[in-house]
């Protein structure tokens, strides 16, 4: 079988490609970084350069959209919300009208969204039910998974994998969050009370898997932990498994200050529940805190 994935290169991605390619697939990957750097980082998959190129070839079975500049990466400016947008949303559409091009459609597209599709939600528990609040990231998700529904509407089955923080090794949001916390320097942010519905690496792309390989999966599922705690709990569990304190709480001022309305991303959060995952029959390699914080940071 032969599968098409974007983002391929990234934190998830290339975790995801070599379990692809040992699953048996053939994978092509979208990359605008050159092909060698591209096969050094994914293994023995196809670079492709532009998703256009992918209208003269043959069609695939399977589509993994993961591509998008790093939300956390810059300050939210007018135009760098822009370029998340286009990154994912104008990218999405470019492939959807490349894959309609082809001879057959992908009999399953997996396409990227977010835990901030649902917005600040305090500590209400969100399932794939709760109403959405509207705010910049919501729009941003909503429209990324309404750009990925064009298919579903011909009869391909979509699934959408609203992620929450992934932590893993080398990257992501833990490697930024332990520079601080290394130096003794750490703590929680804000009062601590919002919720993290962090996910481990490894579980975000078992429940990819899961989705291309489940016939019945189908719309939106939480990618998230089942348990997900607040950012007080998280702080002290980084704290303990890297043995240093969590003595030097971040303001909540400061960090508005600093961040502008991106420090949304770390003083607002959702208490999200893998509800459909879970129900469906996936199970989780890390469903606890403390062993995934161990693993991802080799303890
Ligand atoms: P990364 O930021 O690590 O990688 C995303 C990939 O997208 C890059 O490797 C890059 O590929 C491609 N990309 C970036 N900018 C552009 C652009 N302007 N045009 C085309 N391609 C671009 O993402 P992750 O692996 O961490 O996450 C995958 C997706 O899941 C992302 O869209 C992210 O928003 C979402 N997600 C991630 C979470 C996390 O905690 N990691 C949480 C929730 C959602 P290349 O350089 O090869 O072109």
């Amino acid at each position: 079988h032969r599968i098409l994935v974007t983002g391929g290169t990234g934190f998830i991605g290339r975790v995801l490609c070599p379990e692809l390619l040992n699953a048996g697939y053939q994978v092509d990957v979208v990359s605008r970084q050159k092909p060698e750097d591209v096969r050094a980082i994914c293994g023995r998959v196809t670079p492709v350069g532009q998703i256009t190129d992918i209208g003269e070839r043959p069609g695939y079975h399977a589509v993994v959209n993961l591509a998008g500049e790093g939300i956390a990466a810059k300050r939210w400016t007018e135009h760098r919300k822009q370029v998340l947008r286009e990154s994912r949303i104008d990218l999405t559409r470019k492939l959807v009208s490349a894959l309609l091009r082809q001879d057959t459609l992908p009999q399953v597209m997996i396409s990227g969204s977010a835990v901030g599709y649902y917005g600040d939600q305090g500590d209400t528990t969100v399932t794939e039910q709760t109403p959405p609040h509207d705010e910049f990231s919501h729009r941003l998700c909503a429209d990324w998974e309404k750009a990925a529904s064009i298919l579903a509407e011909k009869g391909v089955r979509v699934c959408y994998s609203r992620t929450g923080v992934v932590v893993g090794a080398d990257g992501g949001f833990l490697q930024q969050m332990t520079i601080p916390f290394r130096l003794g320097l750490g703590g929680r942010i804000g009062d601590g009370s919002q919720y993290m519905p962090w996910v481990h690496r490894q579980d975000v792309v078992n429940a990819i898997l899961w989705m291309l390989s489940e016939e019945s999966a189908r719309g939106p599922y939480n990618v998230v932990s089942p348990a997900p705690v607040t950012n007080r709990t998280f702080t002290r569990t980084l704290a303990d498994v890297l043995n240093r304190p969590a003595l030097f709480p971040v303001p909540a001022p400061v960090l508005k200050l600093a961040l502008g309305e991106m420090s949304r991303l770390l003083l607002t959060g959702q208490r999200a529940v893998p509800e459909r995952l879970e129900q469906e029959g996936f199970h989780f390699a890390y469903p606890e805190l403390e062993p995934a914080l161990q693993e991802a940071l080799g303890k």
